[in-house]
C-alpha cells in the first residue's frame, strides 16, 4: 500500500525531471543526487522502463531483437531484469546504422558521425531536437559537478564542427550553464593561447594533452599560463588518473602549470552522456536520470562492485537512436562508497583502458596506456611507445619504446620508475627521439597521438 501512496509522488517527480531535461531553457533542474538511494533508483527504474517501451516500440533494430529473443518489453520490470536484453556492440551500429532510427528522418536536426572501431566508415548517430536538449542538459550538470558556473569564461577545445557530438555538447551545456563560452574549437595550441589572452579565461574543457601543449606554448612565448586565473581543467578523452584514482605525473604537472584543479570524465558519443568528477575528485558520479550503468566480465556477467570490466551503458531518454546496454569496449570499475560531496549516487572509477589493448603479462593485467602514463610528466622522459607481440606460449610480449631527455635517464632508471608506479617492468628499448616521434606522430600531422601498437 506505501508503494501506491508513493507512486504518484515518483511520477511527478519523474515528469519535473523530464521537463528541466528536455527544456532548453530550464534554469532549474530536479536534483535527485541527493535524495536517499531507493528513491533514485525508483525514479531511475521508471526512466528505465520508459526508455526500454520506447525502445522496443520505435526502434527496428530493437523491435527485431526483442523479437528473435521472445523477449516482451513488459515483462521488464526491474533493474535486475534488464540482463534478460542482449548486448549492443559498436559493430551493430556500424553495421545496421538506419536500423536504429527510431524517429523519421523529419524529426532528425543533427548528425554526429563517431569513428569506427575497424577505421572503415563512421558511425551515424542521428539526433532529434529533444535529444539536443537532453545533450545540454547532461553537459550542464557536468561541468556544474565540476565547480563550473555563470561566472565562468569557459574555453572549449573540441572540434566544434565536422560532426564530432563532443564539442557541440560542450558548447551547448555552458551556454545553458549561462557560462561565457569560448568556441576554441580544433584550433592550434598558439590560437587558443592568444585567445584566452584576448578574453581572459577561468576554465577549459578539452585533452590534456592538449592543455599541455597549450602551457608549453605560452611559456615558450614569455608567458606564465599559471597567472592566466583558470581555475578549472575539465579533462575530457584522455584518463588523468590511475586505479587507485591518483593523479598521474601529467596531470600533475597540468595542474601546476596552470595552477588549476583537474576535473576527468568520461563521455562518448553513444553515451552521449557525462561522468564528471565534484569537488571531491574520487571517480565521475552518475547521473540516474540520464544513464544506467554495468559492468560486466568476459562473459557478459555482472562483476561485483568495485571489482574491473567493461563499461555497459544504457543512455536513457534519447529519442533518435536510442540504445539499449551498449557495450563500451571500456574497462573501469564501479565505487559505492559514500562520497563526501552528499551525492547519493554511484561513481564510475578512471577509464583503465581499452578491452581489446588489455595486455596479460606475467599474471597480471596491464593496459599499455598505463605504462605511457607513469613516465609522461616526468623530465626525463621524452616520449614513447608500446608495442604488443605474442609469445609462443600464448602469452602477450611487450615491447616500450622510449625516448630520453637526460643521459642521466638510463634503462635502469626507466625500469625502477616502471615498478615502483605499475609494478610491472616490460622489455625496453632506448630510442631517439626523432623515431618516436615519427612512429607516434605518423597519422594526420601531429594531431593525433598513438602510442600503442597491437602486434599480436
Ligand atoms: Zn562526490
Amino acid at each position: 500500500m506505501i508503494f501506491m501512496n508513493e507512486l504518484p509522488t515518483t511520477k511527478r517527480k519523474i515528469k519535473t525531471i523530464h521537463n528541466a531535461i528536455t527544456d532548453f531553457h530550464a534554469s532549474t533542474y530536479a536534483d535527485i543526487q541527493y535524495s536517499p538511494p531507493q528513491e533514485i533508483q525508483e525514479i531511475q527504474t521508471q526512466l528505465l522502463l520508459n526508455h526500454i517501451e520506447y525502445a522496443a516500440t520505435h526502434s527496428p533494430f530493437y523491435k527485431i531483437l526483442f523479437r528473435d529473443h521472445a523477449i516482451d518489453y513488459r515483462d521488464i520490470k526491474t533493474m535486475a531484469d534488464l540482463s534478460s536484453v542482449p548486448f549492443t556492440r559498436k559493430s551493430d551500429m556500424t553495421d545496421k546504422s538506419n536500423d536504429f532510427l527510431a524517429v523519421s528522418e523529419k524529426d532528425i536536426v543533427d548528425v554526429c558521425l563517431t569513428s569506427a572501431t575497424t577505421g572503415s566508415d563512421p558511425t551515424i548517430i542521428s539526433q532529434t531536437q529533444s535529444d539536443l536538449a537532453r545533450l545540454a542538459y547532461n553537459e550542464e550538470v557536468a561541468f556544474a559537478m565540476a565547480g563550473i558556473t555563470d561566472d565562468d569564461t569557459l574555453l572549449v577545445c573540441a572540434a566544434l564542427d565536422r560532426c564530432f557530438m563532443a564539442g557541440l555538447a560542450y558548447f551547448l551545456g555552458g551556454v545553458r550553464l549561462n557560462a561565457r563560452v569560448l568556441r576554441g574549437g580544433a584550433g592550434s595550441a598558439a590560437q587558443h593561447w592568444h585567445l584566452m589572452k584576448t578574453v581572459n579565461t577561468t576554465a577549459i574543457v578539452g585533452v590534456p594533452s592538449l592543455m599541455a601543449k597549450i602551457a608549453r606554448y605560452a611559456m615558450e612565448n614569455g608567458d606564465d599560463p599559471s597567472e592566466m586565473g583558470v581555475k578549472k581543467l575539465v579533462a575530457i578523452g584522455e584518463p588523468v588518473r590511475d586505479e587507485q584514482l591518483n593523479l598521474i605525473p601529467a596531470a600533475q604537472t597540468l595542474e601546476k602549470q596552470w595552477n588549476a584543479k583537474i576535473f576527468s570524465t568520461y563521455a562518448s558519443s553513444e553515451l552521449a552522456t557525462t561522468f564528471c568528477e565534484c569537488q571531491e575528485r574520487r571517480g565521475g558520479h552518475l547521473r540516474p536520470e540520464l544513464i544506467v550503468l554495468e559492468i560486466v566480465d568476459d562473459d557478459g556477467r555482472p562483476v561485483p562492485t568495485g571489482k574491473t570490466g567493461e563499461v555497459v551503458v544504457t543512455p536513457l531518454g534519447i529519442t533518435g537512436m536510442p540504445l539499449i546496454r551498449f557495450k563500451t569496449g571500456d574497462i573501469s570499475y564501479i565505487i559505492e562508497t559514500p562520497c563526501a560531496c552528499g551525492r547519493k549516487t554511484s561513481r564510475l572509477a578512471p577509464i583503465l583502458g581499452r578491452k581489446n589493448q588489455m595486455l596479460k603479462y606475467k599474471g597480471t593485467t596491464i593496459f599499455p596506456n598505463a605504462i605511457i602514463a607513469a613516465l609522461e610528466g616526468n623530465s626525463k622522459f621524452y616520449g614513447g611507445y608500446v608495442e604488443a607481440k605474442k609469445n609462443d606460449d600464448g602469452t602477450d610480449r611487450i615491447i616500450l619504446h622510449a625516448a630520453m631527455n637526460t643521459s642521466d635517464a638510463t634503462m635502469e632508471w626507466l625500469q625502477n620508475e616502471l615498478r615502483a608506479k605499475i609494478r610491472v617492468v616490460p622489455e625496453i628499448i632506448l630510442a631517439g627521439k626523432k623515431a618516436v616521434d615519427k612512429k607516434v606522430y605518423r597519422f594526420e600531422k601531429k594531431r593525433k597521438r598513438i602510442t600503442f601498437f597491437d602486434l599480436r
